[in-house]
């Protein structure tokens, strides 16, 4: 991760090396989009049945397009997966982490596709409910929940809370008290393994907020405070290390050091630790450099990994648990833009650099200012035969770093009116959706079998300066 001034960014009109010339400019490159996109009969994109100038027409633009279908195919598949690698043992069970993205309506396919959902504060928590998921299959962290957020899950009865530090096991212990009930918990361990894409550290010092770390033995105190607090049950240890993970390498140096705490809790406190969650993670494909596994890979890769570290270690198999976000959510949805100005940059010599405004911007994408993201683009509304040219899609907030896609090839005609799509927007975009300059927020639309069902709506003049009662 990287500062994100603008400056950094600016380079010459030559393609970076992973993006490759494209041989027809209009076609949807596969995997990188919903599993109902496809371009009609004349030419324009659909997705869900829906026609891209229908949406614009009726709904507006810019507006998240979400695949319904997609979503839950996928949701299904983890599920499924995770199930069959982990059958020959105690089990497994897949939550949803709503952080990417959570609303009344995901929330209730979560539900009933047979999935758990992870929550990280209290709002989380509030849109859960008010949707009528079960508490019992809601899981929540956070490194700081307050005591209104631990009352509110307790007296919901979710089924397991999330520790994450010795204080937090006092400040449960004592709600749990005061509310009469017994607190199911999970204690987050830090593994010292930080996964980020293509690699990952496996001797990172574990100078992060989140977790008790295993080194030190601030893991293993926690575990006999657990034990000894009286209106705590300790459910099992978790992990979680990192974000776009595309191999099972990370996870097998974490399950291990978990797993060897958990032989350290049996051996020295005589107490078997029957669940384990792994955390989520993997990775999605934003652009044609990502090679995503398959959700069957990973999990018949993962099962792999701890039935060998626990056979090492003579322990039964436990109860796994994992924690998809992104890779459930990101794919399934399509931002939908309309193009403004068109401007053809001098870069010097015989540089230069067309840059593409869209009418939204960082306020709906803030991954590329924030992580560096490459998105990649395409136009929807038409098909085109002219040339490819390297273009910079950029919103229109007052801030140069706000960009969309960084670098993308589309037709030489692209002009004003145009409309646009960026795949794979689904998860940690409108979940870090901001007003920067008052912008109001873009609506959430599920698209499926030709209906437009709205999700969230767009947010309105009104309601931003409702919050202004100074
Ligand atoms: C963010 C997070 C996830 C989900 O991560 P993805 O990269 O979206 O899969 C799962 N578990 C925990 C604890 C998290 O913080």
């Amino acid at each position: 991760m990287r500062a994100h001034e603008a400056g950094a960014l600016h380079g010459n009109d030559a393609a970076p090396t992973w993006l490759p010339y494209p041989s027809d400019v209009n076609t949807l490159i596969d995997g990188l989009w919903s599993r109902t996109t496809r371009r009609g009969a004349d030419g324009a994109v659909e997705v869900g049945g829906v026609d891209v100038r229908r949406i614009a027409e009726e709904v507006g633009t810019p507006a998240f397009v979400l695949d319904e279908d997609d979503f839950r195919h996928r949701a299904r598949r983890f599920r499924d997966a995770f199930a069959e690698a982990f059958r020959p043992h105690a089990g497994s069970d897949v939550y949803y982490a709503g952080k990417a993205f959570l609303c009344g309506a995901v929330a209730r396919w979560v539900e009933e596709d047979g999935l758990g959902l992870d929550v990280c504060t209290g709002g989380e928590l509030a849109v859960a409910l008010r949707a009528g998921f079960p508490p019992a299959r809601i899981a929540l962290h956070g490194n700081n929940k307050s005591d209104a957020e631990v009352r509110r899950a307790l007296e919901a009865g979710v089924g397991r809370l999330v520790v994450d530090s010795l204080d937090e096991i006092d400040q449960v212990d004592r709600i749990a008290a005061d509310l009469g009930l017994r607190a199911a918990v999970m204690l987050r361990v830090t593994t010292g393994v930080e996964a980020h894409t293509h690699e990952f550290i496996a001797t990172a010092h574990e100078d992060q907020k989140f977790g008790l770390s295993l080194t030190g033995g601030a893991a293993f105190e926690a575990v006999r405070r657990v034990l000894e607090a009286p209106h705590l049950d300790l459910v099992g240890l978790h992990s979680h290390i990192g974000s776009q993970i595309f191999d099972t390498g990370g996870f097998e140096v974490a399950a291990r050091r978990v797993l060897d705490l958990v032989a350290q809790v049996r051996d020295e406190l005589g107490h078997t630790i029957a669940h384990l969650d792994l955390g989520g993670g993997f990775g999605v494909m934003y652009n044609t450099q990502h090679t995503p596994a398959t959700p069957e890979a990973l999990a018949s890769g993962i099962a792999g990994i701890v039935e060998k570290q626990c056979h090492e270690l003579e322990l039964e198999v436990p109860h796994v648990a994992f924690e998809p976000g992104r890779a459930i959510a990101g794919p399934s949805t399509q931002t939908l833009y309309t193009v403004g100005t068109v401007k053809d940059v001098r870069l010097g010599g015989p540089h230069h650099r067309v840059y593409v405004s869209v009418d939204g911007g960082m306020s709906d994408n803030v991954r590329t200012a924030l992580y560096d993201a490459d998105y990649s683009c395409l136009l929807s509304g038409r098909v085109s035969s002219e040339p490819p040219e390297v273009v910079r899609v950029v919103g229109k907030h007052c801030e140069s770093g706000d960009i969309v896609v960084k670098d993308e090839y589309l037709p030489a005609d692209t002009r004003r009116g145009d409309l646009l799509s960026v795949p794979v927007t689904g998860a940690y975009c409108y979940s870090l959706a901001s007003n920067y300059n008052h912008v109001p927020r873009p609506p959430v639309i599920a698209v499926k079998g030709g209906e437009i069902r709205t999700l969230i709506r767009r947010e309105t003049e009104d309601d931003l300066l409702g919050l202004d009662v100074g």
